[in-house]
């Protein structure tokens, strides 16, 4: 049982096609410059060198078209036909309010993701696109799309909705949805199997950390909160979104720079976070840690106020659920950081939690890096969307 899962960006297209009988991945790549001069395919058969096709893409349609020719080419391939393609999971990034699960896509469900085009607009329509495609290109497969924001869907009122006025939550949908939901979800449910908590009543608090940032509390595998909003430019800081501040900063930075609200939403996304802190010098954390360790003043509060936040979120995710039995560390620095997960962790110690340094010196494997006396488990767990996304398009099949 081979499934194929897609993860179409704006201007991009990742894939991977794993197989459901060991959820062993046998192929996996990613077509980059979509709709601009240049497009390009790198292909990976797992095993061989990756290689690259250089050829026009002026749409998802054709990158579509090139990543299923790719797939059953003699040289690179690894099927013979599409026929060994099972089903196809696409990633979609915002359902609103009108999913709150994966689903098999029919006419309805792509008018509803239309529908949802203000709520992601870079995204949205691309997911869309890479569904069509498929549907086009290789018609009577069955396809699933596995929204972001789904994990969200299971907060309470009291956790999802903005103090203003109601009314535009029942007119237009503003609520807190959250994003990284399957990475949230896949974490957690990992954890709790891993560390063998109750399924029913085991709180875990999942920090998705990487250059988009998010954390997540839930209790038996339900969401009880997260960071990100509406969009994801709540919560923590991050590589350039600024996370959360006062709203009326917006308005003051609009008449103080005679700039539009979309600017500033524009440099809020793109031009803050630890790239705006360190007053321009980065977005990588990578480049932040070592400017830090060179006596850069700038780069080390752009990474103290980093983790003030997270702290802060932990702290709070903790108090709302009573207690937390597990957290998970994930995503680009969440997997490579031991800096990063030492000084957040030194900040529980008050509720028994122990890092065991040595086995916090690793970068990208699945471990326990807690003493064996700590009173919480805090896991460094990679994430694994694709995967995620396979087990949903199977749970569906
Ligand atoms: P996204 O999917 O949001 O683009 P990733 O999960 O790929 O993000 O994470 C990218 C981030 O991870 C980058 O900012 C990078 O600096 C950071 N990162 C990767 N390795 C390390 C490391 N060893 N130390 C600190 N940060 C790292």
């Amino acid at each position: 049982m081979n499934i194929l899962v897609l993860n179409c960006g704006s201007s991009s297209l990742k894939y991977q096609l794993i197989n459901m009988d060991d959820e062993k991945v046998l192929a996996k790549g990613l077509c980059e410059r979509i709709g601009i001069n240049g497009s390009l395919l790198t292909h990976q058969k797992i095993g061989e060198e990756k290689f690259t096709i250089k050829q026009p893409m002026p749409t998802h349609n054709e990158a579509v078209k090139l990543v299923f020719d790719v797939l059953v080419d003699k040289d690179h391939g690894v099927i013979k036909s599409s026929d060994e393609i099972d089903a196809i999971g696409h990633r979609v990034l915002h359902g609103g309010t009108k999913f709150t699960e994966s689903i098999v896509v029919d006419e309805k469900v792509k008018e509803t993701i239309k529908e949802c085009f203000d709520l992601g607009p870079l995204h949205n329509p691309a997911n869309l696109m890479g569904i069509v495609a498929c549907e086009k290109n290789v018609p009577g497969k069955k396809n699933v799309a596995v929204f972001d924001t789904t994990f969200g869907m299971g907060m309470e009122e009291k956790a999802f909705l903005y103090a203003i006025p109601y009314e535009y939550y029942e007119k237009y949908g503003i609520r807190r949805y959250g994003f990284h939901g399957t990475s949230h979800k896949y974490v957690s449910g990992e954890a709790i199997k891993f560390s063998k908590l109750d399924p029913k009543n085991a709180k875990v608090i999942v920090c998705h950390l990487g250059n988009g940032a998010s954390i997540s509390a839930s209790i038996g595998g339900r969401c009880v909160d997260t960071s990100m909003g509406l969009t994801p430019l709540e919560g923590l800081i991050m590589g350039t979104r600024s996370g959360d501040i006062d709203p009326s900063i917006i308005q003051y930075i609009c008449n103080k720079e005679n700039k539009s609200v979309d600017e500033v939403l524009n440099i809020l996304n793109k031009k803050s976070g630890i790239l705006g802190l360190s007053n321009g010098l980065s977005s990588d954390f990578r480049d932040i840690e070592n400017a830090m360790n060179e006596g850069n003043h700038r780069a080390k509060v752009a990474m103290d106020a980093y983790i003030h936040v997270i702290v802060k979120y932990i702290g709070g995710y903790i108090a709302i659920m009573n207690g937390v039995d597990a957290i998970c560390f994930t995503a680009g620095v969440g997997e490579n950081d031991k800096y990063t997960r030492k000084v957040i962790c030194d900040n529980f110690t008050y509720i028994g939690l122990k890092l065991d340094d040595k086995l916090n010196d690793i970068r990208g494997e699945f471990r326990e890096i807690s003493a064996s006396d700590s009173k919480v488990k805090v896991l460094l767990l990679p994430t694994n969307e694709e995967l995620a996304i396979a087990r949903e398009t199977l749970r569906l099949m």
